[in-house]
């Protein structure tokens, strides 16, 4: 039997703050805002994850008031929602990740943003895509307010 799941998120971005995507740091002059560390193409990725074997959500394994996982480091949580997946009895097969926003430009680190989720995921590299969008300066992801990032996974049990 083949599941899939689906995750979004988005975060404000704001002057201070580190922009970590996909576990990997890209330079810029803003960061996104949030109790963890704000990475919000990983976040996308757990609820994708949680919601393939209808385990609930991110926010409802790992609470965001909770003093535990401020700054946490997000593939932290990651890796801890492959391992609820895989205890209920599924495998994974891929995740496929977009993230939205006009800047920075994102292509130069998508390879290290691979490596690093098929390293937590104990994924093969072929196994994961993400890719990046811009928004033609519509909405919160063009006018840099804001980023945002969709994925979908499948497993299989
Ligand atoms: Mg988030």
């Amino acid at each position: 039997m083949t599941r899939v799941g689906h995750g979004f998120d988005a975060h404000r971005l704001v002057e201070g703050r580190r922009l970590v995507l996909g576990g990997v740091e890209v330079p810029f002059e803003r960061g996104a805002l949030g109790h963890s560390d704000a990475d919000v193409l990983a976040h996308a990725l757990c609820d994708a994850l949680l919601g393939a074997a209808a385990l609930g959500d991110l926010g409802g394994h790992f609470p965001d008031i909770d003093p535990q996982w401020k700054d946490a480091d997000s593939m932290k949580l990651l890796g801890a929602c492959a391992r609820l997946v895989r205890e209920a009895g599924y495998e994974l097969v891929n995740v496929d990740g977009t993230i939205v926003v006009d800047r920075p430009k994102l292509a130069r680190y998508i390879p290290d943003m691979r490596a690093r989720i098929a390293a937590v995921l104990a994924l093969d590299l072929e196994c994961v895509s993400v890719k990046a969008k811009t928004s033609e300066g519509m909405g919160y992801t063009g006018d840099g307010s804001g980023i945002a990032a969709h994925a979908v996974c499948a497993i299989e049990r």
